[in-house]
């Protein structure tokens, strides 16, 4: 397996094959070599800085109905929320003042916001802090649309591609929705010149060591800047409450081996990790993640954005949120920095050159 993980830091790729057999057929022993390969790609590209960005989760309202999603339309006991442009800009106000330079804009596909509201939510706060990056997250649109957004000021669009395995894809999502057309909202994001970021859940039901190298061959080929993963978590109003929960484990293998495939691409401990287990965020560095996403929503809806159960920081006040995750990247020796943290492409041929992690 060694050898498997020479070759991924190598070449940043491995064959399906591979892949599957490094998941299903790693050691303690292997998996220790695959954090400490990670790590050091991580320093040499990043140093010991955090990236953050301010999670600003506007809309609970979904017209999907995912079975693994606690806010899925299906579910009647979700109370819904949704925060007007005046919330919003005080969100980001308030994370202004505490450093943060992205804000993300998450939400369920809520209708109710037209793509001129979604515009005017762009355009005023880029008005407001010319300096700071915006993060769209909020679903499938058509390319017009995202044009339209791009065009408004937005930078970045993360959507998780969810799983590459067409089968799997079926068994996660009803029929109106299509790993074709998902994939294609990615391509478009791409063609027009987003930052664009992918992912999937670590353990989903019905997921195999299979479908997980379909993930990472997907992910390959789209290049994104970021990929965000977690592990599935159950909700307790969704189709898939008895499931178990994803591997905490598996996770944080998971970041490290798209760390070896991405060395210079930004990768979240994300809240799902936090969430599985105490130090999961922590954790998630020290495995090779770069970016922390503390929650910038207004505490009184925090609550209502329940994708799964015991989601962590649901009552905690943006500074806190921010001032708790500077002290937990300490302890694993990172400082969260006060920067858009932009992807930077880098040119792997002309290996040996400087640091290219810009502030
Ligand atoms: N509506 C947008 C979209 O479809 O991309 C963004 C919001 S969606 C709720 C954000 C992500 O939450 C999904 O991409 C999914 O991977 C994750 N998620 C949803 N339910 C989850 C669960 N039960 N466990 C872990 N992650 C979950």
């Amino acid at each position: 397996m060694k050898e498997l993980i020479d070759i991924l830091k190598r070449d940043r790729k491995l064959l399906p094959e591979e892949f599957a057999a490094l998941i299903n057929g790693m050691s303690e022993e292997d998996a220790l070599y695959l954090k400490e390969q990670a790590f050091q790609v991580k320093e040499q590209f990043f140093g010991n800085k955090v990236f953050t960005r301010g999670l600003i989760e506007f809309t609970n309202y979904c017209k999907n109905d995912c079975y693994y999603c606690g806010i899925r339309k299906s579910n009647v006991n979700a109370v819904r929320y949704r925060l007007t442009l005046e919330d919003i800009m005080s969100c980001c106000e308030e994370g202004y003042g505490l450093g943060f330079r992205t804000f993300v804009l998450q939400g369920g596909e809520d209708l109710r916001y037209s793509d001129e509201d979604i515009e005017q939510i762009c355009r005023s706060i880029k008005n407001k802090y010319p300096d700071c990056a915006i993060t769209l997250s909020i679903g499938e649109k058509s390319y017009e649309s995202y044009k339209r957004y791009k065009e408004a000021g937005a930078d970045r669009y993360l959507l998780r591609h969810e799983t590459a395995d067409e089968e799997h894809y079926r068994l996660l999502h009803p029929e109106s929705l299509s790993l074709k057309e998902r994939k294609q909202c990615l391509w478009n994001l791409k063609e027009l010149g987003y930052q664009v970021g992918t992912g999937f859940m670590v353990g989903s039901p019905f997921q195999t060591a299979e479908c997980i190298a379909k993930d990472l061959a997907f992910i390959k080929e789209l290049e994104p800047a970021m990929v965000g993963i977690g592990p599935f978590l159950p909700h307790h109003d969704t189709p898939f409450k008895e499931y178990p929960k994803g591997s905490y484990e598996l996770t944080l293998r998971m970041i490290a081996i798209l760390r070896l495939m991405i060395p210079n691409g930004l990768i979240p401990a994300t809240t799902a990790l936090g969430t599985i287990h105490p130090m999961g965020r922590e954790a998630g560095i020290s495995w090779g993640a770069n970016v922390v996403m503390p929650n910038l929503s207004p505490v009184r809806v925090r609550k209502q954005y329940e994708l799964y159960d015991n989601k962590i920081c649901t009552g905690d006040e943006a500074a806190e949120c921010r001032s708790c995750l500077q002290r937990r990247m300490l302890t694993v020796g990172h400082e969260i920095v006060t920067a858009r943290g932009d992807f930077i492409p880098y040119t792997f041929e002309a290996e040996g050159k400087e640091n290219l992690c810009t502030m």
